[in-house]
């Protein structure tokens, strides 16, 4: 029984608000032939789109773009809604959305470009060789709950600049803010080549039934079931899946920023980010002075929920579930002899946990080792940066990391030596904000990247090779039937002249004798 049918389909959704546990909105579950025929609906346009080429659908992205900034209070609302995110949070998602629509918008003309490589032999001149980049013709996104809005556009902009159709499957926690995206695209009155499908994990197990490219983000588990699926179709996929990021406290570091940078790194969106930090390791000199400035800074912070006017630093965790992983972390490490200097449980409120600094903790732990998805610090004292780099990559993850340290040098290399897709120094989440950096996860962190400059519409694209006559051609290449002895031992001794290296070039003694079928005179 395949996924599609192994649960019972739900064919609507209840949003609640996880802050309040208000229900905020009903939405319609798609069935699999629903699915289907989006799918095949979008095979219609995408022809269209493109052939408009990167220019004309720069016209529309920007268009979108305007759409957003026009939108952007609303799409907070809405946003804050379905997640009971603080407001300046909800904030960041639609203009991360018009930065990146900007960066793609722009450029995706000069990435799509036709290449014309040079040939690697003089043979091979005759020939004007192009590499073509043309798009999949529809691309599956499936996005989890902890950026409804930002984490859908993070990948439908560039695969819309590719220009491929795209069917976008939000989480079925969060999916108005999905919505909201196809009607505006709707309402700039763009190609219809955008299209969102609502419901939980059959739908999205459908979605990879029908498109021709996977785009996935979440966790690692769902992350190996699309990648079986994916396997039996022969799909091409792409997955950012969780991470465990790993920070370094140095002796040298400015103690002051880093307590502040690893404090919002831990816990920025409740700590529901993938690249959140998650475990802290500090060189024993600064271990408790990095302490008191973290603890002191934890605990001013503003936990509750926002309206319109920003009164709060951290909001509600997503759902019940996200609430239930935190507590069982903060358990376990209590019970293996960890301390909680500030926080340790949920509020009581909502879906509140308090932000929580661990001691004493150590690999034997969930909150080391498991993803926590949830505002933990959990810290740990280590001799020297040896002992960190050891610990750090003691990890099946390796999503991204940080270092902080007053030597630049030091910092980087100490990041060639962790193994991790992206290492910011003296900062977190910094390579996400690069789009000409690629955001991949290592180990059971990812598969493939998004962005990197023009790799990130590339990826979406088949590369297509054309190769054009330069002269004028004879009627037959010396190579054709039927096969000649002399014609061989021309073509082949000009292969071996052009490939092999120093006297060995000159083999056409030992091709004449293999060509007329006798073992060469050494
Ligand atoms: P999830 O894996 O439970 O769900 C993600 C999406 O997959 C949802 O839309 C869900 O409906 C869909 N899905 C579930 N089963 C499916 C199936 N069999 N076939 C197709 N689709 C299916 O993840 P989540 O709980 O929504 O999100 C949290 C996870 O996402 C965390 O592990 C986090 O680290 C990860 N994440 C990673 C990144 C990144 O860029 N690396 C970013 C954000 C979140």
């Amino acid at each position: 029984m395949s996924d599609t049918e192994s649960r019972t389909w739900p064919t609507e959704l209840v949003v609640r608000n996880p802050a309040t546990g208000r229900v905020v909105a009903e939405v319609a579950a798609q069935s699999a032939e629903e699915v289907a025929a989006a799918v095949r609906d979008l095979r219609l346009h995408q022809h269209e789109w493109e052939v408009i080429g990167a220019r004309g659908r720069k016209r529309w992205l920007l268009k979108f773009q305007d759409w957003l900034i026009d939108n952007n209070d609303h799409l907070a609302d809405v946003l804050q809604s379905e997640t009971g995110k603080p407001r300046v949070d909800a904030l960041i998602d639609p203009s991360f959305a018009v930065d990146l629509l900007g960066y793609y918008a722009r450029r995706a003309e000069r990435f799509l470009a036709d290449e014309h490589p040079a040939p690697h032999s003089p043979l091979a001149r005759v020939k004007r060789l192009t590499t073509v980049y043309r798009p999949y013709p529809v691309i599956g996104v499936i996005t989890p709950w902890n950026f409804p809005l930002a984490m859908p556009a993070l990948d439908v902009i560039p695969a819309l600049a590719a220009g491929a159709a795209v069917l976008l499957k939000p989480s079925e926690v969060t999916p108005l803010s999905a919505l909201e995206l196809a009607r505006g695209w709707a309402e700039i009155g763009a190609p219809p080549v955008l299209t969102v499908v609502t419901g939980g994990p059959q739908v999205g197990a459908a979605v990879v039934d029908n498109v021709d490219f996977v785009q996935f983000t979440g966790s690692t588990a769902t992350g190996r079931r699309i990648a079986t699926a994916c396997a039996e179709r022969l799909l091409p996929y792409s997955m950012e899946l969780g991470g465990k990021d790993p920070a370094i406290v140095l002796a040298d570091a400015d103690i002051d920023r880093a307590a502040y940078g690893i404090a919002f790194g831990a816990l920025f969106n409740s700590g529901q980010v993938c690249i959140s930090v998650e475990r802290i390791y500090v060189e024993a000199p600064v271990y408790d002075k990095f302490l008191d400035k973290l603890t002191a800074h934890v605990r001013e912070l503003r936990q509750g929920i926002d309206g319109r006017k920003p009164e709060h630093d951290l909001g509600a965790m997503a759902n019940d579930a996200q609430q239930a992983i935190v507590t069982e972390h903060v358990q376990d490490a209590i019970a293996k002899g960890a301390k909680v200097l500030t926080g340790g449980q949920a509020t009581g409120v909502g879906t509140f946990f308090e932000p929580t600094v661990l001691v004493e903790v150590d690999h034997s732990m969930l909150c080391m080792t498991e993803e926590t998805f949830g505002p933990l610090l959990p810290v740990m004292r280590v001799a020297d940066e040896t002992e960190a780099i050891a610990l750090a990559n003691d990890s099946r993850y390796g999503l991204s990391a940080s270092v902080w340290t007053g030597d630049r040098v030091r910092g980087e290399r100490i990041a060639r030596q962790l193994d991790a897709g992206a290492v910011n120094i003296n900062d977190m989440f910094a390579n996400l904000f690069n789009f000409a950096l690629p955001m991949g996860g290592w180990g059971q962190s990812g598969v493939g990247a998004r962005w990197g400059g023009a790799d990130g519409v590339r990826k979406y694209c088949r590369a297509q090779a054309i190769t054009t006559p330069i002269l004028p051609t004879q009627q037959k290449e010396p190579l054709w039937f039927p096969y000649n002895t002399n014609k061989l031992v021309v073509a082949l001794s000009a292969m071996r002249a052009a490939g092999a290296h120093g006297p060995r070039r000159l083999g056409v003694l030992d091709i004449l004798n293999s060509a007329r079928g006798r073992v060469a005179d050494l």
